[in-house]
């Protein structure tokens, strides 16, 4: 199977680190236009930068914008105001027990990791229903389902982007237009990476012993007994974007490792 997305245009929310980097530099490989997103100016040229180095032809561009705020969302579709495949990658992650989230943090999970994919579905799917042909793709994770007691607001936005995935899919009825969720598990992305250093300093061990650690102990079910590399991930997003995924809609896609034991 070959992919080809040139002539497409894609948008991945989060994309100057990461698994959203990965999907940015694997979708540029296709031959689509990328726009990356990030929140700092620089941030955002040193990735288009990078991904330009996996371009096939496409232009490779960057928006920086919050896109956890209604106002960066607003700021990022008038920059950008259509895509064909929209991948709403960004989320943030921080283990905290149930009794010391505040409110605050609630709402600020809420905020980044789903009404970011709110707003921007609902601001480019439109055109994508006009057109009959679109994709977009939300970065859910294996904590939508199995919902880790170390952050379980974090797993109610995951589950919640499950949901509307699924319900923006019920839009799609008779057109060629695509809404899929993939759940990633444990995946060495920068963000991750920070997290396994900490954890190796705190229990004096090398970061390669502590993610060892923290499969084997926090993720024991996982098949694969290790983290998934962000390029991993990105070869499902990649795949679920492509014209070959046309019959794939409304699923939630694993990548986890077999981390998750139900059969459906
Ligand atoms: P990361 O922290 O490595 O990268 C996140 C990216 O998002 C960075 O580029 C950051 O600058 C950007 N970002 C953060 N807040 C932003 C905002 N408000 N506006 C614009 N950009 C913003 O994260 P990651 O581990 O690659 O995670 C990416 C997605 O994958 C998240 O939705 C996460 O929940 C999901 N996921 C990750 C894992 C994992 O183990 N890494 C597992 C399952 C799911």
């Amino acid at each position: 199977m070959h992919i080809d997305l040139s002539g497409k245009t894609s948008l991945v929310t989060g994309s100057t680190a990461g698994i959203g980097h990965a999907i940015a530099k694997g979708l540029a490989a296709t031959g689509a236009n990328v726009v990356v997103n990030g929140r700092s100016q620089g941030k955002v040229d040193e990735a288009v930068a990078a991904v330009k180095k996996s371009a096939k032809g496409g232009t490779i561009t960057g928006v920086a914008a919050d896109v956890s705020t209604a106002e960066g969302c607003a700021a990022l579709v008038k920059a950008q105001p259509d895509v064909d495949i929209l991948i709403n990658n960004t989320g943030i992650f921080e283990p905290k027990g149930f009794f010391d989230i505040p409110d605050e943090d609630w709402q600020r999970f809420f905020d980044v990791n789903v009404m970011s994919g709110v707003r921007l579905s609902r601001a480019y799917m439109p055109a994508m229903l006009k057109r009959n042909w679109g994709r977009i793709v939300f970065i859910a994770s294996e904590s939508a389902l199995m919902i880790p007691k170390e952050m379980i607001h974090y797993g109610m936005t995951k589950t919640a982007q499950l949901s509307i995935s699924r319900g923006l899919a019920e839009l799609t009825r008779g057109t060629a237009v695509t809404v899929n969720a993939v759940m990633p598990g444990p995946t060495m992305s920068e963000g991750v990476k920070t997290f396994v250093a900490d954890l190796a300093r705190q229990n004096g061990q090398s970061e390669a012993e502590a993610a060892a650690n923290f499969v084997k102990q926090h993720r024991p079910g996982s098949l694969i007994q290790r983290f998934a590399t962000v390029e991993e991930i990105a070869n499902m997003v990649v795949y679920v974007s492509s014209k070959e995924a046309a019959v794939t809609n409304g699923a939630a896609l694993r990548a986890e490792g077999g981390l998750v034991q139900t059969i459906a």
